[in-house]
């Protein structure tokens, strides 16, 4: 059987054994323990997180929200500013333009009372221009508060800067406008025409709840720009309107006054015609008589003549005859001028009658050895014409270009039809005329101061009466020359 101490010896090794089973197990539970506590952690850190992210989303959700709210004020702010800027745009009035702005518009922005002012340089002093929501103390007592802090108001303008009972303005201003104007917050922007003087637009509100922001600000100096536009565009249009009525006054003024000094110069002209006139026919009786004697005389029916006298008759018969001439011309330029001397217009061949003054100046034209060329195409041919006074035109032109051509010279006639006239242009290879007296050369009795002048007789009424007559036709007259170049007349005559 086991001793004692073998038992004793048995039960120490297996308790021996048993603590370092136990110590072991401990061991590994230890171990197992770290590892769950890490597992926790690693949960509890993952939930923080978690947590965190959770107050972040409802966090943001709060600002989004927010946001969106004042995303849709804004855009029903807008919605209403841009109502009120095209009802104020709608007027040219000046006086208009503060009545444009509708109160229920304006309490769309938040703002249930309004009132502007402008200054009046004249006056030194702000115009009100609007009241919108302020009882009749209230308004009065803004007028007087403007009155008293004139320059503040003044330099506010001349900022150019929109102000706010949140920001920027001296506080002891901003607690005069609340108290006077009874508002809890306001915004006040300057209202600036380029045209004119300028002025300021204040809104305020007195809801506890509204608070003003920078987009509220924003949007009023939006209203105020926009008013202050439409006062320049008014301005403006005033301004042009008054230009034009000025303007229209004027001419209705010059018109008066030309159609007077037409009447005046029709009433002259109508005299000297009629002078003319009269002191022609005078002059014709006396010279019919000279003209007779002298033939009487001429004809040696009283006696035969010495040589000496009859020079001298035959003198005073050319003479009387240049007279009667001048005579008959100055007639004739009365009655045209008069309307009493009618065109017989009727169907004439140009190239034919071209033929006849030709023939009429022939000796002239031999005389000068001038060479005569006509260039009367067959579309050109017919012309309606009072026969006998369109020789007169052609004799005048074409006796002028030889009287005016030295010799050797040459004279052309060119034809072509035009709109329902034929014109004609008479060139010569003469002296020419001065530019200077081109303006003068159809008046009467107008002559150039030349050589040619001096040593021949004229009157200075053949291009006159010949103006007239081309006229009477309905027909223009005009001419190209320079001196030493040459000169075409050119006129025009209806076609048949
Ligand atoms: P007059 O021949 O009797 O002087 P007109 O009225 O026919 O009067 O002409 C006025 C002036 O115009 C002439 O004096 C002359 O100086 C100028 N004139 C007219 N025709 C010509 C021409 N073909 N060449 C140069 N000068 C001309």
């Amino acid at each position: 059987m086991f001793s004692v101490d073998f038992m004793i010896n048995i039960l120490g090794i297996i308790s021996f054994l048993t603590i370092i089973l136990l110590v072991i197990t401990l061991f590994f539970k230890i171990e197992q323990m770290k590892t769950l506590q890490a597992s926790f952690n690693k949960v509890k850190k993952q939930l923080d997180e978690m947590d965190e992210q959770a107050k972040l989303i409802m966090r943001t959700d709060l600002e989004l929200n927010k946001t969106q709210e004042e995303l849709d004020k804004k855009i029903s702010g807008l919605y209403a500013l841009q109502k009120l800027s095209r009802s104020i745009a709608s007027t040219l009035e000046e006086s208009q333009i503060f009545n444009m702005v509708d109160p229920a518009r304006l309490a769309e922005l938040g703002f249930e009372k309004a009132c502007a002012f402008l200054w009046d340089d004249a006056q030194k002093r702000f115009l009100p221009q609007i009241n919108i929501g302020f009882l009749a103390e209230e308004i009065e007592a803004i007028k007087n508060l403007v009155r008293a802090e004139k320059d503040k108001f003044l330099a506010l303008i001349k900022s150019e800067k929109t102000f706010s009972s949140l920001s920027g303005l001296d506080p002891v201003l901003r607690e005069k406008i609340k108290a006077t104007g009874k508002v809890r917050a306001f915004v006040i922007s300057p209202i600036m025409p380029k045209e004119g003087e300028s002025g300021f637009l204040c809104v305020g509100t007195e809801d506890p709840d509204f608070f003003i922001n920078e987009g509220d600000e924003e949007l009023i100096t939006i209203l105020a720009n926009q008013l202050g536009q439409t006062i320049e565009n008014a301005r403006l249009f005033e301004k042009t309107w008054r230009a034009q009525q000025d303007l229209e006054k004027k001419v209705e003024e010059r018109t008066h006054e030309l159609s007077r000094l037409l009447d005046e110069v029709k009433a002259i002209s109508k005299r000297k015609t009629d002078f003319i006139s009269s002191v022609s026919h005078e002059l014709r009786t006396p010279l019919t008589s000279i003209k007779g004697y002298a033939a009487i005389l001429l004809a040696e029916k009283l006696g035969k003549l010495p040589p000496e006298i009859r020079e001298r008759l035959e003198k005073i018969n050319r003479h009387s005859d240049e007279l009667v001439h001048l005579v008959n011309d100055l007639l004739d330029i009365a009655r045209i001028e008069s309307g009493r001397m009618l065109m017989k217009k009727e169907p004439q061949e140009l190239k034919e009658l071209v033929a006849t003054v030709e023939d009429l100046l022939g000796v002239q034209l031999k005389q000068k050895q001038i060479r005569f060329e006509a260039d009367i195409p067959a579309e050109a041919q017919k012309i309606l014409a009072d026969r006998s006074q369109l020789e007169r035109v052609f004799i005048n032109l074409i006796g002028n270009a030889c009287k005016f051509t030295p010799e050797k010279g040459r004279i052309g006639v060119a034809a072509r039809k035009t709109d329902g006239s034929v014109q004609v242009d008479i060139t010569d290879t003469g002296c020419g005329i001065p530019e200077e007296a081109l303006g003068a050369i159809f008046e009467e009795f107008y002559r150039v101061d030349n050589a040619i002048n001096q040593e021949l007789k004229g009157t200075g009424l053949g291009l006159a009466l010949v103006k007239h007559i081309v006229e009477a036709h309905g027909g223009k007259i005009w001419v190209k020359s320079s001196t030493g170049a040459g000169s075409t007349f050119s006129f025009t005559i209806p076609s048949g």
